[in-house]
């Protein structure tokens, strides 16, 4: 390809609203450009490395067993109202209305394909002779997402390659996820990615049944708890704490807590300034409605909640902070002074609330908190839980070293989803004896677009990105430095045609330009290899060759030009 003959808007300057290096390069390099919030074209440079990404994804999908289709991207709202997730989707969910005739029909834009394709399985697959089958596409998905940001790695229209196996037994299944987490290895290895495969939120399988591909990364939005001694890791959601439950029985003639003035001391922050003292030895209480009753919980003041964990403590399915009337019944207070000491509802408490001597506490009264407070004396504490996010000083669960926290970028999913949407579809398969019994699923993401952006994120230097040899738009930028002399031109194009012809992919920056400004622009495309043509290196039979790593080139004859190129690639 020429560049001339191509469409490449390289940027000078660093666009003013894009935060991340991804963004910012991405733009630069002409790779992307933004219609509307959340929303990209991918010029041909992009878009070529999206295809190339692509491709990488279907040849490790068809290797590990999985047949590709494609679904329509429009769909019936019925299936999202019949597996609940119209709700659980909620903003999320694109929905619209289209009159057809004298009908109003209403759509919904996938956000990924778990009802169509178990639609779909549920009225061709019958017996277990059919199974087990693991399906996949590569297609737009569409999320209306509250914050769109960081240019490709979180819009709200993005293309996923998304898998779903059906299965008649729970070992199929693992066999099947198996397969699906060795491929995603590959895949993104190949895209030349470091990656951690983290345990996520398992849902109703429970166990070890999802795990979320982590890029790491400092501008990630997930966060990574893992071991510095074994290979544990997990996503925030997930990770325990590594802490023991306890039991507190009371502590004879202890001192009652004293009650102190904390006028207009809603928060920790407040109140910690007032007594002077260490959000460590506060006792954060937190009124939730769980399954629609209230339900206080216990957190040191220096974590954080984690409502996965909540919501399995307590047994229930629907959680959410209470309202300021609900707080207000329970404690007699205000938002902002809730306490265990006389709470008027059932609470649970985390592990460490047990480890604390004397805590500071709301006093379920105005403007009032309590300090003194004993566990396990001034309020019950017959059990803890793990109820909060693990933090670095945390002790690792499998073998007590020091955890880290990191930032990741999540490229991939892999789900074991049981039987939740073959049941709610009516998606079944019949034993040799004509039983019914529902298929059991599982489910497996990669959000290609957001892999490119990721790979930007990673591999890059002042100068521009610095692309893997894999998933290069092309690989060698071959710059003719004088494009009006006609030696310079007439070597460049051997040299193009040799590359061409041993099927390297190859862009000439052809244009009229001065060396330094294409020299700029090939750093920032970052093609894996540059060559240039021209100048006295030509006089003297030479041209160089640099990787867009290597400070320095390599002086090649003419004539070794295209071959040392191929051993470059080897
Ligand atoms: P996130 O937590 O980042 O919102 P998710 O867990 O909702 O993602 P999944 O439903 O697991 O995403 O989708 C599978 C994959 O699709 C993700 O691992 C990610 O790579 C990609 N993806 C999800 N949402 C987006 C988005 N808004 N933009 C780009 N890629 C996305
Ligand atoms: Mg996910």
């Amino acid at each position: 390809m020429r560049w001339s003959q191509t469409f490449i808007p390289t940027l000078k300057e660093v666009p003013s609203d894009a935060e991340v290096p991804s963004h910012q390069l991405m733009l630069r390099s002409g790779l992307i450009r933004q219609l509307m919030a959340g929303a990209y074209s991918y010029l041909p440079l992009g878009w070529r490395t999206v295809r190339k990404v692509a491709r990488i994804v279907r040849e490790e999908m068809d290797r590990a067993g999985a047949i590709e289709m494609f679904m329509p991207a429009i769909q019936p709202i019925e299936l999202f109202e019949k597996t609940g997730r119209k709700d659980a989707f909620g903003d999320v969910l694109f929905q619209f209305d289209a009159k057809r005739g004298d009908r109003s029909l209403h759509f919904a834009l996938g956000p990924t394909h778990e009802e169509v394709i178990t639609d779909l399985v549920s009225r061709e697959i019958r017996t277990y002779k059919q199974l087990p089958l693991t399906l996949y596409q590569i297609q737009t998905k569409f999320r209306n997402e509250e914050r769109p940001r960081f240019g490709v790695l979180r819009t709200s229209e993005f293309l996923m390659k998304d898998a779903y196996s059906f299965s008649t037994s729970l070992e199929e299944l693992n066999d099947i996820y198996d397969a699906m987490y060795k491929a995603y290895c590959r895949i993104f290895e190949r895209c030349g990615l470091e990656y951690i495969p983290v345990e996520a939120e398992s849902g109703p399988i429970g166990g070890d049944a999802s795990h979320e591909f982590m890029v790491p990364a400092p501008n990630g939005e997930d966060f990574v708890v893992r071991c510095t001694g074994c290979a544990y890791a997990a996503n925030q959601e997930r990770a325990d704490t590594g802490r023991m439950s306890s039991v507190l029985s009371a502590v004879d003639s202890a001192v009652d807590p004293v009650a102190v003035d904390t006028p207009g001391a809603g928060t920790i922050d407040d109140v910690s300034r007032l007594l002077k003292s260490d959000a460590a030895s506060f006792i954060k209480t937190l009124i939730y409605v769980a399954d629609g009753r209230p339900t206080a919980v216990l957190i040191r003041g220096d974590h954080e909640a984690n409502e996965g964990k909540i919501r399995r403590a307590l047994g229930v399915t629907e959680l959410e902070m209470a309202d300021d009337a609900t707080v207000e019944s329970v404690t007699g207070a205000p938002v902002g002074f809730a306490g265990p000491v006389g709470l008027n509802c059932d609470f649970v408490a985390d592990h460490d609330i047990a480890a604390i001597e004397s805590a500071i506490a709301g006093a379920n009264a105005n403007d009032t908190h309590l300090t003194g407070v004993i566990p396990g004396t001034h309020f019950e504490l017959s059990e803890t839980h793990d109820l909060r996010n693990a933090t670095a000083d945390d002790p690792c669960p499998r073998c007590d070293a020091k955890l880290e926290i990191v930032h990741g970028i999540e490229v991939g999913h892999v789900f074991k989803l049981g039987t939740k949407y073959s049941e709610a579809l009516d998606a079944n398969w019949l034993d040799p004896q004509e039983k019914k019994h529902p298929i059991i699923m599982g489910c497996y993401g990669i959000g290609v677009t957001r892999v490119v952006a990721a790979i930007v994120e990673t591999c890059h230097d002042e100068g521009g990105i610095i692309w893997p040899t894999a998933v290069a738009p092309y690989t060698v930028e071959l710059i003719p430095l004088n494009v009006t002399d006609e030696i310079t031109m007439a070597t460049a194009n051997r040299i193009y045609d040799q590359l061409i012809g041993a099927g390297v992919e190859v862009l000439m920056d052809d244009r009229d330009q001065r060396p330094g400004f294409k020299f700029k622009d090939a750093d920032l495309i970052g093609l894996p290899i540059r060559m240039v043509v021209g100048g006295k290196g030509l006089k003297d039979g030479i041209v160089e060759v640099k990787r867009r790593t290597d400070s320095d080139a390599a002086r090649v004859p003419v004539a070794e030009a295209a071959p040392h190129v191929l051993k470059l690639l080897k």
